[in-house]
């Protein structure tokens, strides 16, 4: 009966495989049609599968928090970009240094740094990745939410200086992972779906040859957004979303040992923040 059980069920299962891969099929095209990104370039979400090691073994992350001095980025409801993107930068170092990062800031205080400078700044640092913060604003108030963008292209010069037998892809791929850990963990975090992951070419993004990224950590144009980043307390969750991610990128990226200190998506989220 057993033997026969078994026949039945591999029969069973030969006319449901062909149903199945349609629908993984369809999911597949569903993701890339939303996340314009290929499935096998997003994040690894489970620790047991460490991905690919280049450009791993970073231990040091420089923040970048957008504008400064005379440049105050956009300016809405009562907020400076050029403040938020300070203070959360302040939150996101203390995270980072809790999980045992160095962390360093290409602007300390309300000092302008040009980009160039900031550029120069973080290339001068082995083994690290690169994280610009800011926020963003629109013409309609109903824009609102996270961005996070990596580089469309990375410079000739940068091109030049990452070239391997794979090219530049790994680059690449590691800042895809590093976008899709930082946007899961914010929806974790925060309980808000509404996040994109973009590319563009951003000065700081194309001109680094580290994972770089810039998030735009949401509208100060929309009401919900700008209430909840001119909470202090938002912000300290926002901080500890980014730095979980990040901790997260770098267990898949890291050694078992350090996969078991490190765990992400266990702290309660925001229920009432829009982003
Ligand atoms: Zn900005």
């Amino acid at each position: 009966m057993r033997a026969k059980g078994r026949t039945g069920w591999r029969r069973w299962t030969l006319r449901l495989a062909p149903w199945l891969g349609a629908v993984l099929l369809v999911w597949t095209a569903g993701r890339l049609l939303v996340h314009g990104l290929p499935a096998w370039l997003g994040p690894k979400l489970s620790p047991s599968s460490p991905v690919q090691r280049l450009p791993a073994g970073f231990d040091t992350v420089i923040i970048d928090p957008g504008h400064g001095g005379n440049d105050s980025g956009a300016s809405a409801r009562g907020l400076q970009e050029k403040r938020i993107s300070l203070d959360l930068a302040h939150r996101l170092a203390a995270e980072l240094r809790d999980l045992g990062f160095t962390v360093m800031l290409t602007r300390e205080d309300d000092t302008y740094v040009s980009l160039p400078d900031r550029i120069k700044f973080a290339q001068a640092v082995p083994a690290a990745i690169f994280i610009s913060l800011h926020c963003d604003y629109a013409n309609h108030a109903s824009a609102h939410g996270f961005e996070i963008y990596r580089a469309e292209t990375k410079s000739a010069a940068v091109l030049a200086m990452v070239q391997t037998s794979a090219g530049s892809e790994p680059l690449a791929i590691a800042e895809a992972q590093l976008a899709g850990a930082i946007g899961n963990s914010l929806s974790a975090g925060l309980r808000c779906d509404h996040h994109e992951i973009r590319t563009a070419n951003f000065f700081v993004l194309r001109n680094l040859d580290m994972p770089a990224l810039l998030i735009e950590c949401g509208f100060l144009t929309n009401p919900e957004d700008a209430k909840a980043l001119a909470d202090p307390a938002f912000r300290t969750k926002l901080a500890g979303a980014i730095a979980r991610g990040i901790a997260f990128y770098h267990s898949s990226v890291s050694s078992p040992a350090v996969q078991e200190v490190i765990t992400v998506g266990d702290h309660p989220g925001n229920a009432g923040a829009a982003l």
